[in-house]
């Protein structure tokens, strides 16, 4: 699997997200590239604050520092938590950060060159892949945003959770489809 090294970050990201750390070997594996390569990449990660080193594996550098400048949301400039982050990354491997599922999913909407976006499974905060998550708009969890939008990575969870707290279940797609719409109307209304 030849991978881009965005591609394989986003894969050793994941990979320690689910398991807490790696041995250098256990990347090797996953990735199905050299030692060297594996080293490279979290050699990068590392120097981007994202994990921590030890030896002969990593960890997520998550706990280690609150970020002395604070990363802020590119669609409303609200401080980005970790806990409702949404990543959007653009094809010139530029990348987008969201408050929260609502804002990430309005700048996926504006992107036309939005290649990979992932958010975080409001139940179990992990990361998933965007495409594939559940999302839960207009309950009454306001995480954020309004209408907020809660993303899951199982259909099980969200289901549960609009039986607790209401609003509707969408895919990514129809999540967009629903904020094209009200961007529309913004639009038209002014
Ligand atoms: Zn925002
Ligand atoms: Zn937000």
């Amino acid at each position: 699997m030849p991978h881009s090294s965005l591609d394989r970050e986003t894969k050793i990201l994941e990979y320690l997200q689910k398991n807490g750390s790696a041995s250098i070997q256990d990347l090797v594996d996953v990735l199905g590239v050299s030692n060297m390569t594996v080293h490279r990449d979290l050699n990068k990660l590392e120097a981007a604050g994202r994990v921590q080193k030890k030896h002969g594996g990593v960890v997520l550098a998550n706990r280690v520092q609150p970020t002395a400048v604070a990363e802020t949301c590119d669609m409303c400039g609200k401080p980005v938590s970790e806990r409702t982050l949404f990543l959007v990354r653009l094809e010139n491997g530029e990348q987008k950060r969201a408050c929260c599922s609502h804002c990430g999913l309005m700048i996926q909407s504006r992107e036309s060159k939005a290649w990979q976006s992932m958010a975080v499974d409001f139940l179990h905060g992990h990361m998933v892949s965007a495409n594939q998550a559940y999302y839960l708009m207009g309950s009454e969890v306001s995480i954020c945003c309004v209408p907020s939008i809660l993303s899951f990575g199982s259909l099980q969870d969200a289901e549960k959770f609009q039986k607790g707290f209401g609003g509707k279940l969408v895919d990514m797609q129809e999540a967009l489809q629903h904020l094209r719409e009200m961007m529309h109307m913004h639009t038209h209304g002014m």
